[in-house]
């Protein structure tokens, strides 16, 4: 087993630079997700933990050794790729031992191994079929089995859920999250989707234009966002930012008034975060009055588009106590549930009590 550990990491294709000096370490046997939108250099990042890439500048470690000259092949890593990327004219099995088989690994043993992986990926039934015979979640099984069965140290994944449909993507997610316990694997796991990369990991980093914003336990950076580009990537529906003055005391948005938090300086120019869930509507003592604009209802919960003066925000209810389009209603904020955050840097100058 091993960490993995990526040290001033720098790349550019051309004069774009894609990862900016780069730090990231994902200890051994945790499972990190990476979450970053498109774009923002996360396959890259993979690609160069590989060693599929090289960086311009920067070391990478792993297995306690500096592996950055060490070419992809005697990295003690498995890749699953995006795509599934299985040889079409080869059964599962084939599929499965192919990197072992290219290694010149005795059959009993390739064998011995396919199985074993196949077991851990929950394909041990689909050996002998081809991959056009697989639906999406069983060729992603055999791709994981593939990478299983090299028994690395370092698990990289690449959005390997996002081609398969919802039901699925949520029974293989929490497969994956046993496998990880299970084998103790050291997983880098990258993904754009904010809930999968909260609920799967035991630390979350969150990518940027090539810079990783802040990294932590998923809960950390739910609630002690760093900043308002990671506060405003988790949770759904986003985090309502809004502009604020400082004033007396106070913080002062359109008609509302709150208690400004401890330690936020009146200065700089200030935003203020409310998430949806801490937006009250309906108590007819409290709050300003506002237009009901929109309601999206998704299941339990509904999201309701409201506007107090020149100030629009989204309130999360349930849907069962949801308001209708064009009702007039009150809005409070919960003083206790503000964040405060430098319009010009983004950076969070206050957090919730
Ligand atoms: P992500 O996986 O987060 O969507 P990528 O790492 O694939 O992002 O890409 C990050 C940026 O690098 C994108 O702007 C992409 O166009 C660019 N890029 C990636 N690979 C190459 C390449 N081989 N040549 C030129 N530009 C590339
Ligand atoms: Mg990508």
């Amino acid at each position: 087993m091993s960490g993995l550990h990526l040290d001033g990491i720098h790349k550019s294709f051309g004069d774009v630079d894609v990862l900016h000096e780069l730090d990231l370490d994902v200890p051994d046997g945790t499972l990190l997700t990476l979450l970053g939108p498109s774009g923002s250099g996360k396959t890259t990042l993979l690609r160069i933990a590989a060693g599929l890439e090289r960086p311009d500048r920067g070391r990478i470690g792993m297995d306690d050794r500096d592996v950055t000259d060490v070419p992809p092949a005697r990295r003690n890593v498995a890749m699953v790729f995006q795509g599934f990327a299985l040889f079409p004219h080869m059964t599962v099995a084939e599929n499965i031992g192919f990197g072992l088989a290219a290694r010149k690994t005795p059959r009993a043993e390739i064998r011995r191994r396919v199985e074993e992986a196949a077991l851990l990926a929950g394909c041990q039934h689909l050996l002998d079929r081809r991959p056009g015979e697989l639906s999406g979640g069983e060729q992603q099984r055999a791709a994981l089995a593939r990478g299983l069965a090299r028994r690395p140290g370092v698990f990289l994944l690449d959005e390997p859920l996002s081609n398969l449909d919802a039901p699925v993507r949520a029974g293989m997610r929490a497969d994956l999250m046993r496998l990880q316990r299970r084998i103790e694997g050291t997983m880098l796991y990258v993904t754009h989707d904010q809930a999968e990369a909260l609920t799967m990991g035991d630390l979350v980093a969150v990518l940027d234009r090539g810079t990783v914003q802040q990294v932590g336990p998923p809960e950390e950076l739910y609630r002690r966002p760093s900043n308002r580009l990671v506060a405003t990537f988790l949770g759904t529906p986003g985090m309502n930012v809004l502009p604020a003055v400082v004033d007396g005391g106070q913080l002062r948005l359109g008609p509302f008034r709150l208690p400004l938090p401890r330690g936020v300086q009146p200065g700089p120019r200030v935003e203020v975060g409310i998430r949806p869930a801490a937006v009250r509507i309906g108590d007819p003592a409290r709050g300003e009055p506002a237009t009901v604009e929109l309601v999206e209802v998704a299941g339990e919960d509904a999201y309701v588009h409201l506007r107090a003066g020149e100030i629009r925000v989204v309130a999360a209810v349930p849907a069962r106590a949801r308001p209708q389009a064009g009702d007039q209603a009150r809005v409070a904020f919960d003083p206790d549930d503000v964040y405060v955050f430098d319009a010009d840097t983004g950076a969070t100058l206050g957090y919730p009590a």
